[in-house]
């Protein structure tokens, strides 16, 4: 096996990651210490992490316990700013004709339901770990060539430089050019729909409380906790509202934000503008192919609203890296046989959740009045079930 210290250009290493998001960055450092020689590239160059008290990053992410374990394992967790970290410690939602839920993660024996990150913090401590477990990082070039014979996979970047590998793993996203140039027909479906998001101070505390409105405009708002008292939303709105939303000016859209919520938290005061993100659904019947395995958005895209994209991916990168580290006998680490390993791992959670998923937008998405009537009649059933309640918690979280 190829060391990580020798490792350099025209080297072959164990395991090349086209992509380092922050699925990617995390299957590298997984991969690394599970004792692989691996590599990463991506064709973005990494941001500046400020960190300043009023510069919040408008992309977070609601980590769940067990990807939280998972990144602790790795050795990013540790390196969070604890201050810029916010516990969910319990979760209200309310459908469109009156019925509401609660969550807690008391009543789910946890300290948090999730954890809120910022996506600029959380990819900078990877890239730490990444660097800690000798990962070797090419950061603002593109894969541009993949070609494969019997021993390895040899991707090309735009450099012009070859990295050869046993393996590929694709990490580079929803539109992941690794998945298109293996033969993949898979490609993500347009739900019609943009995800909104926006950091804003309250005038009351939110004491560790995250909400969620199904609304009967078919649109999805989340509030989400951060730390102090601010938080940061995602309206997974159709269309023509997503873009009327961002063309608010940011106090507008502070108001607007506030009575879709109640005012719950009173007024609110906007940290910086909006951005919006397409929403997209991809099914990939299997996540590999010849000396190819993919990870994260390149394997699967889901809906926002249970927030569990990024989470799925983490699974993946922590699946993969097991399957390797314990390929016992097995010296080729793009072996067949280890990637069908990989892919039976992640079949049943990666199904159950794009289900559990597509079918909460199905059934809030219908306007009939007599399936309006019955989703708000389940969900006060549900809220009557601390058993059921609390197993629906635990499976999301972990
Ligand atoms: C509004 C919104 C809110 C969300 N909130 C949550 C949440 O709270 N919790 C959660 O779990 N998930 C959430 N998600 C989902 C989450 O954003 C994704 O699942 C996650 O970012 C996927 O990470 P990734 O690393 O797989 O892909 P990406 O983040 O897309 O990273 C792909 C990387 O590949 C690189 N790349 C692409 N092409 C190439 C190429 N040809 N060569 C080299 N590099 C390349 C890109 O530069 C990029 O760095 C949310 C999504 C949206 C839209």
């Amino acid at each position: 096996m190829v060391t990580a210290a020798d490792c350099g250009e025209g080297t072959r290493f164990d395991a090349v990651v086209a992509g380092a998001g922050l699925v990617g960055l995390a299957t590298a450092v997984a991969l690394a210490r599970a004792g692989l020689a691996v590599a990463t590239v991506d064709r973005a160059n990494p941001a500046d992490v400020t960190n300043s008290a009023d510069d919040w990053d408008r992309r977070i992410y609601a980590v769940s316990p067990g990807s939280a374990r998972f990144l602790s394992a790795i050795g990013a967790w540790q390196a969070l700013a604890c201050e810029r970290i916010a516990a969910v410690e319990s979760m209200w939602i309310a459908g469109d004709a009156g019925a509401t839920l609660e969550f807690s993660a008391y009543d789910a024996g946890e300290r948090a339901l999730a954890w809120i990150v910022e996506e600029r913090s959380l990819k900078s401590a990877l890239r730490e770990a990444a660097f800690a477990a000798g990962v070797v990082l090419r950061e603002g070039v593109s894969c541009e060539r993949i070609a494969w014979s019997d021993a390895d996979a040899v991707l090309t970047l735009g450099d012009g430089n070859d990295l050869a590998a046993r393996l590929v793993v694709g990490a580079d996203g929803l539109h992941s050019w690794v998945r298109s140039a293996s033969g993949f027909d898979a490609k993500p479906r347009s739900r019609e729909q943009l995800g909104v998001v926006a950091n804003f101070a309250t005038a009351l505390a939110h004491r560790g409380r995250a909400s969620q409105w199904f609304r009967d405009d078919g649109s999805v708002l989340a509030w989400l906790p951060l730390p102090g008292s601010r938080i940061s939303i995602v309206w997974s709105a159709p269309a023509a509202l997503a873009r009327e939303l961002t063309a608010l000016s940011p106090e507008e859209l502070a108001g607007r934000v506030g009575d879709a919520g109640g005012n719950v938290l009173g007024a609110l005061t906007p940290l910086g503008g909006a951005a919006a993100f397409p929403l997209h659904s991809l099914h990939v019947p299997s996540p590999v192919a010849r000396r190819l395995a993919l990870v994260g958005d390149a394997a699967h895209g889901v809906h926002p609203l249970a927030g569990q994209g990024v989470n799925l991916g983490f699974g993946d990168a922590e699946a993969l890296a097991d399957v390797l580290a314990e390929r016992g006998p097995v010296a080729d680490c793009g072996e067949a046989l280890l990637l069908e390993r990989y892919a039976r791992r992640r079949a049943e959670p990666v199904l159950a959740m794009q289900t559990m998923i597509e079918g909460l937008g199905h059934l809030f998405g219908n306007r009939s009045r007599t399936v309006r009537a019955l989703r708000n009649a389940g969900m006060s059933a549900i809220d009557r079930l601390p058993i059921v309640k609390n197993a629906l918690a635990r499976a999301a979280m972990h």
